[in-house]
């Protein structure tokens, strides 16, 4: 039976996603350097004290401070010789009173030594033998990092649950690892229906459009870090959606685009009912994207005459046909499922104030809907300022041309003023 039409907030909406939405199980090993976005399924100790060594931190010369200090002429050294950086000379020297080694950024400093000065606040480098003055005295300990300094042999580097950023992938190759194990992303089937649709490549017939919102659901789906499949292109007839919708029911998500409305043809809701997804609504008090369905068929679930029951539960989300619905839907709905997949240690993407650089405004009928705006955000001096911009509606993808946040004009609010502070997300944030 087909759920009460009614409609949801926006807040019951996504708070009923993420109620919804189960940690994915599977882990994999990735190349470190793929590995970036990814969050790490493993505990990571260090093989290695950091520095391995006392390090020389500057390129200068390496000396014992006690000479410089109590000797009289105590500015001038003689040079014993050269440690470059890889080099593992400085174990075998043995420096005498006043002695000092030509020492370079990264190079291990001689245990005789303890203090570095930089080559600036001397005489300059001369051959080994000669005399060098130091101008002045550096504390003693100056610009030597000593060995263990940042980090123990088998300390915890990251724990499950790190969020992989560049900082994480250096400090992952510093303790040696060249793989690494990180929560798979979500296995996602998607689709797009509607008989009026023809790929780009193909001939446009008179009354077709071209499907578009494949391409943009795949490029949000890669850039979620989720593994896309897809259905392709679904006609509006019972038998072909409840078909291939079962094949997409056995993956972790399925999305599909149009079908949700209330026109003749827009089947959907009634099939997935009808293959065992419980849906949780289907009409939300949000524009654009008020006909969004979302539900959930369990696992172990199989519709009449489906042999293999489905793995896992599958999310599955019914987007409005409309290209900036479908952009702004999976951007609202879809993305924080993916990340509690991925075990993403935030569900939603981050919130920012920001003062509208212009009015916005609703149309009298969306005024009790909360209404989602494509913004162009930019910094100035010391705020972000939005700047909407105009659509001829939710089918004109080419207004959102250089669009990079997504505003909120709350329910209850038919025209923000410019000046009024509304919030917003940036868009493709992962
Ligand atoms: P629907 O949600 O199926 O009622 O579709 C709403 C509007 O979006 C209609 O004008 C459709 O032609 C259009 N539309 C549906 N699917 C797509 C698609 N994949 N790409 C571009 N436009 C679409
Ligand atoms: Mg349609």
């Amino acid at each position: 039976m087909m759920i009460e039409a009614q409609r949801i907030d926006y807040q019951t909406a996504i708070a009923t996603i993420c109620e919804q939405s189960r940690p994915g199980q599977r882990v994999i090993s990735l190349p470190i350097a793929r590995a970036g976005g990814m969050v790490l399924a493993e505990e990571v100790t260090s093989d290695v004290d950091m520095p391995a060594f006392d390090r020389a931190a500057m390129d200068g010369f390496a000396f014992r401070h006690a000479d410089a200090a109590t000797q009289e002429g105590a500015g001038e050294f003689s040079i014993v010789t050269t440690i470059a950086a890889g080099s593992n000379a400085a174990s075998g020297i043995s420096l005498g009173a006043r002695e000092c080694v030509k020492i370079m950024t990264g190079a291990m400093v001689p245990t005789d030594a303890d203090t570095v000065i930089p080559v600036e606040q001397t005489s300059g480098y001369a051959e080994h033998g000669a005399q060098v003055t130091f101008h002045a005295i550096p504390p003693a300990g100056d610009n030597v990092a000593p060995k263990g300094q940042d980090l123990r042999d088998g300390q915890i580097v990251l724990s499950a649950g790190a969020l992989l950023h560049a900082q994480e992938i250096a400090m992952l190759a510093s303790v040696g690892r060249s793989q690494v194990l990180v929560y798979a992303g979500p296995q996602i089937a998607f689709a797009a229906t509607g008989d009026e649709l023809r790929e780009p490549g193909e001939p446009l017939v008179v009354g077709c459009i071209r499907n578009s919102n494949a391409y943009c659901l795949e490029t949000q789906i890669l850039n979620a870090r989720a593994e896309p499949h897809s259905l392709g292109i679904l006609r509006d007839r019972a038998d072909e959606l409840r078909a291939k919708i079962a094949t997409g029911l056995k993956r972790d998500i399925l999305i599909l685009s149009g079908g949700v409305s209330m026109g003749e043809l827009d089947l959907i809701p009634q099939i997935l009912e009808e293959l065992g997804v419980r849906l949780f609504f289907r009409k939300l008090r949000v524009r654009p994207g008020q006909p969004t369905v979302f539900g959930v068929r369990p696992e172990g679930c199989a519709a009449e005459g489906d042999a293999t029951p489905s793995p896992c539960p599958t999310l599955v989300f019914g987007l409005p046909g409309n290209p900036i619905s479908t952009l702004f839907a999976f951007d609202q709905y879809v993305a924080p499922a993916i990340r509690i997949f991925r075990h993403h240690p935030r569900s939603l993407a981050p919130r920012y104030r920001g003062e509208l650089a212009e009015p916005a405004r609703k149309k009298k009928r969306s005024k009790d809907f909360l209404m989602l705006i494509a913004c162009r955000a930019e910094w100035h001096t010391d705020k972000f300022l939005l700047t909407p911009l105009r659509t001829h509606g939710s089918a004109d993808i080419f207004a959102t041309r250089g669009a990079n946040a997504i505003g909120y004009l709350p329910a209850g609010i038919q025209v923000a003023e410019a000046g009024t502070m509304i919030e917003f997300q940036h868009l493709y944030e992962p």
